[in-house]
């Protein structure tokens, strides 16, 4: 049996040669422990650090080297990784050695064990996770894009996850161009378990995920799997539609009662202001869904390969 190791990176040039040790540990472990070749598809997302002369230096055994023709994001990068597997079950993971070869073996053995299972996933275990407001934003996010589905995302999980061939067949046939991952997973459905982990620290280098690229990322999320936030704009602009036609026929009693009177410049900049303001945020949020809509109906590929290289080229082409 094949096991594929889809690994996407950019900048990563200083964790390149402590990857590979781990890479050729894991290759060890994977063929003692449970009779697996593994392969490793590295996907280079458009690096500017020759990062990936460094992984080519280093890494040993069966590996092919996918470089893009430029950074397309962590999403794409995986795509074109699963594209170019062919193995029997598929491992993702990260190339900062977050990802420890300890939790693949372990995640490996689960889903092994388990006919019934498709995916063994990784979740940060309760309480490793985030802390003050950012928590609190996730906690939000998981509310919102779970409310009313058929399927469940998981809370803190991420990318880091095994499969079988299937499940990933089934990743590869959806071709959202906005991708969201973590939520294509669910998606796709078949029988999944989850492993607590505490993540490593990163080996060196910064996160590629700055905060402004979390919110922009969540958006993606929200925009391609629920429609709950456009549902929840409209009862609310009707509730505030309702509650103003009752001020108006107070306001209308009133003057007929008691005369005519004009008072409530308060009330009127209130008014104005929430609404104004209220306006303004839903019309963003629209705009959201129209982006993410266009996106897709420019059916622009959602990666492009520049080269496949290593021992492992010929069989493992995601252009095939
Ligand atoms: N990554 C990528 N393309 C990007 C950003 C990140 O392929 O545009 C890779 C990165 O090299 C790493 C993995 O995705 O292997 C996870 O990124 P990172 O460690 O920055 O994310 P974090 O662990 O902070 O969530
Ligand atoms: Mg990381």
């Amino acid at each position: 049996m094949q096991l594929d190791i889809v690994v996407p990176f950019f900048n990563e040039a200083e964790t390149a040669a402590e990857f590979a040790a781990m890479a050729a540990r894991l290759a060890a472990q994977a063929r003692a422990r449970f009779g697996l070749e593994a392969t490793f598809i590295l996907v280079d997302d458009g690096s500017t650090d020759g990062g990936a002369a460094c992984f080519a230096r280093h890494m040993s055994g069966n590996w092919t080297l996918v470089t893009l023709s430029r950074n397309f994001g962590k999403e794409a990068a995986t795509l074109a990784g699963l594209d170019a597997s062919r193995g029997d079950y598929v491992l993702l993971m990260d190339a900062d050695l977050q990802h420890t070869a300890d939790i693949a073996l372990d995640m490996i053995g689960r889903l092994l064990a388990d006919g019934e299972l498709d995916m063994v996933y990784a979740a940060l275990a309760d309480g490793k996770g985030r802390r003050g407001p950012a928590r609190w934003l996730a906690r939000a996010f998981y509310r919102v894009v779970n409310m009313g589905q058929r399927y469940r995302l998981p809370e803190n999980a991420g990318d880091f996850r095994v499969m079988t061939r299937r499940a990933a067949e089934a990743l590869r046939q959806v071709r959202d161009r906005k991708r969201f991952n973590k939520g294509l997973y669910a998606w796709i459905g078949f029988r999944q378990e989850r492993l607590d982990y505490v993540p490593a620290g990163r080996h060196a280098g910064d996160s590629k995920w700055p905060r402004w690229r979390l919110v922009a990322f969540s958006l993606e999320g929200i925009t391609s799997f629920t429609v709950v936030p456009l549902r929840v704009v409209s009862l609310l602009g009707i509730t505030v539609a309702v509650l103003g036609f009752f001020y108006g026929i107070k306001i209308v009693v009133e003057v007929l009662t008691s005369g005519i009177d004009v008072p409530g410049y308060p009330s009127l900049m209130v008014a104005v202001l929430v609404l104004g303001g209220l306006n303004l945020a839903l019309l963003g949020l629209v705009g959201e869904y129209v982006w993410a809509a266009v996106s897709e109906a420019k059916s622009r590929p959602i990666y492009i390969v520049k080269s496949v290289a290593g021992p492992g080229a010929a069989a493992a082409d995601p252009r095939q």
